[in-house]
Formats: C-alpha cells, structure tokens, sequence
C-alpha cells in the first residue's frame, strides 16, 4: 500500500488489463480514463469523461481532472483532485456531503441520459403477445 502523489497520463486506445500504479490511462476513443485508486489500495478507479461524469484538460502534457474523485464506494473512501498530473488530496468526505454529490450524480445522469428505447421496446412486446394470443384463439377456433 504506497501512496502515489503523481499520474503519469499515457493515451490509450484501449484500458490495459494490468493497470499500472501512478499512470492515468486515457483512451480518447472510449472517452474514459482509468487509474488505480491513488491510495494504494490498488482498486481501479474508473472516470469516464461525459458532462454528467468527469472531464479532462490538457496543459503541457499535463492533465486535471475534475471535479475531485471521491472513492466514496471503495473502504478508503478516498478523496482527491487530480491537478497537473499530481494529487492533492481532499480530505475525507462527511457520509452528508457523500450523499449529496450522489443525489446530484443521479439527478445529472437522469437528465444526461438518451433517450431509451425501451418503453416502445415494452409496447411492441405486449402487442406481439396480444396478437400471438389472438392468433392462438382464432386457430383454437378452426379446430
Ligand atoms: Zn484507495
């Protein structure tokens, strides 16, 4: 369990499977960055990029990311802000202001998401069902 201070960004097509300490994998084709949690506790911290998630700048090779990222899932419940490639840690989070940024992550996500399908998708379903079953009735009649 060392702590790291830094992220090294390296650009990626696609995230490795060993995910090395102290790299920030960017993979603009999938607009996500991964990491390992900079505690040391080794888990992956996935930041995908979108405006309900994190974004990304770029300045002379190095990278911020914001807003902070907190691990409030992870047991460090680590919190820290990646700012030109180096860390500065937050601090730890109260489980109020967890809740908070949890409340306004789904309250983004709900008004960034597409559209779905699947309410039409549920429609068509039942009218297949309807009609297989009327189709059924009339056969049963014919017999
Ligand atoms: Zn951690």
């Amino acid at each position: 369990m060392t702590s790291v201070d830094r992220l090294e960004p390296r650009f990626v097509e696609y995230i490795p499977e060993d995910v090395e300490p102290g790299v920030l994998y960017i993979s603009r084709r999938f607009s996500t960055a991964t990491h390992l949690c900079c505690c040391g506790c080794g888990r992956e911290v996935v930041t995908p990029f979108n405006p309900a998630k994190w974004s990304i700048a770029e300045h002379d090779g190095k990278v911020s990311l914001s807003p902070s990222i907190g691990n409030w899932g992870f047991p460090c419940r680590s919190h820290y802000i990646v700012s030109g490639n180096r860390i500065l840690w937050a601090g730890s989070m109260s489980p109020e202001a967890i809740a908070a940024v949890q409340r306004r992550d789904v309250q983004d996500a709900v008004r960034l998401a597409p559209p779905r399908p699947s309410w039409g998708r549920g429609l068509l379903a039942g009218a297949l069902v309807a009609w297989t079953s009327t189709v059924a009735a009339i056969r049963g009649l014919w017999r």
